[in-house]
């Protein structure tokens, strides 16, 4: 145990941490009833009985508004495509500004493309890490149409200095809630206190049905734009009825009988789910912090944080090794995870790259050879520039590092093994190899 396994010692722990899974017998009995009935999917891409979808996409809809408390829930095959049609719904232009997050995954900030629309970059929290409302009020311009904010790692955004600033300039608030189904704010649950809210069920997320995804509103005006987006709204609007023609260039966003029936199955262990991660990430936060430099991301006030991954602060002043060069050598003393072996021990520095120094933003280059949407911005004081988002960069860089080790049925002891493989890195921290 002396000698740090990055140096050749022996590791902390060898055997792999158990999978996160929660596919059982009525996962398997909901697929087997859908098979059974020889109907994997009920749409019409027209005006009929079956524009909604089938008897599990309807259920399930209906099942996910009455637990989230909102009056419509629209199953999409995925919350990329939700996102794009929650932005369709609320008319966006081309031209328009959509502010969004840098620290997220791509799609949030891609979403608005679709519609020639230009994503526009506000800082994070140094705290929570969400969108921050001081810099999203500097980054309001008149073109301005709509804000996403995303309630990352199952963190609640300040929804409440959102809505005030929506409010005052008059634009609309969809939260990215990919990562915290469950999550609560003064409340309400994570991704019904805005415009739109949109949810994910890919197999990484907290509950999934492989591939998935649900947009919330209470408006019904944006939930029928939804419906038609997500239904080949070109072919319906003509019988339906419907003479507001902006963004009704369909789409299909539909999600299948099958995955709607195990989505069900789900649903109803969502809450057994998180809870079982709020407690883990207790017991690890207040293990990890024992050790000085080392800080648990904080959760916001009136707020149920849910976890999907669980983000530490790094003082490498404190410690006096570098993030990476400290996080390397506890990765050695740990193995990875069941079903997600070849990713190594589930430990990260920082999360993605702020979005905005990808080719895509940084060449803007999105459609075609010319630039556009990016060239409709020529004149504006849109950057993509490295130093846009300074928070973002320095917790990426520097000070975050984040685990999914907490995820059930990890217990206790499995948590006692993280604990001992940071406290022994930190013990020796004077003999980490230098990066
Ligand atoms: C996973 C994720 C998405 C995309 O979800 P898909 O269902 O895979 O399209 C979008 N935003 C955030 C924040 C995510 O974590």
């Amino acid at each position: 145990m002396n000698i740090l396994a990055i140096n050749g010692g022996t590791p902390v722990r060898t055997k792999l941490f158990p999978a996160y899974k929660y596919i059982a017998q009525e996962e398997k009995d909901a697929a087997l009833r859908v098979l059974d009935s020889g109907i994997l999917s009920r749409y019409l891409g027209c005006w009929d009985d079956d524009f909604y979808g089938g008897p599990e996409v309807q259920a399930f809809e209906k099942e996910w508004a009455v637990f989230f408390g909102v009056k419509h829930a629209i199953a999409v095959n995925s919350c990329t495509s939700g996102l794009i049609a929650a932005l369709g719904s609320i008319d966006l232009e081309p031209g328009d500004e959509v502010i969004v997050p840098p620290y997220t995954m791509s799609a949030t900030a891609t979403a608005p493309l679709w519609y020639g629309a230009i994503p526009v970059f506000a800082d994070i929290e140094p705290n929570y890490f969400c969108i921050d409302p001081a810099s999203v009020e500097k980054k309001i311009s008149k073109y301005t149409k709509a804000i996403i904010a995303v309630d990352i790692f199952g963190q609640p955004h300040n929804a409440t200095a959102i809505a005030d600033i929506a409010k005052r300039h008059n634009v609309k608030v969809i939260t990215d809630c990919a990562q915290a189904p469950g999550a609560m704010y003064k409340g309400k649950y994570a991704g019904t206190v805005t415009d739109l809210g949109v949810y994910s069920l890919n197999y990484h997320k907290h509950i999934h049905t492989g591939e998935g995804g649900v947009v919330v509103t209470n408006d019904d005006t944006l939930a029928e734009k939804v419906q038609l987006i997500r239904n080949h709204a070109e072919s319906v609007v003509g019988d339906k009825g419907v003479t507001d023609l902006v963004n009704m260039v369909g789409q299909n966003y539909r999600l299948t009988e099958m995955q709607a029936a195990i989505g069900r199955e789900q649903l109803k262990k969502l809450l057994m789910l998180t809870d079982q991660r709020i407690t883990n990430c207790n017991y690890l936060a207040k293990g990890l912090s024992e050790i000085p430099g080392i800080l648990a991301g904080s959760v916001r006030e009136e707020s149920r944080h849910v976890f999907y991954i669980q983000p530490f602060l790094y003082d490498e002043k404190k410690i006096g090794v570098s993030r990476n060069a400290f996080i390397d050598a506890v990765k050695a003393e740990l193995p990875a995870s069941q079903l997600r072996e070849g990713e190594g021990p589930l430990l990260g520095t920082g999360y993605v790259k702020p979005l905005y120094l990808l080719p895509l933003f940084q060449k803007r280059m999105a459609f075609g050879k010319k630039g556009w949407p990016f060239t409709m911005a020529e004149n504006r004081n849109i950057s993509y520039d490295k130093g846009e988002c300074p928070v973002a960069e320095r917790l990426h860089e520097k000070e975050l590092f984040s685990t999914e080790m907490m995820r059930p049925p990890a217990t206790q002891a499995d948590l006692d093994d993280v604990i001992a493989a940071f406290q022994k890195v930190y013990d020796h921290k004077d003999e980490i190899p230098k990066e």
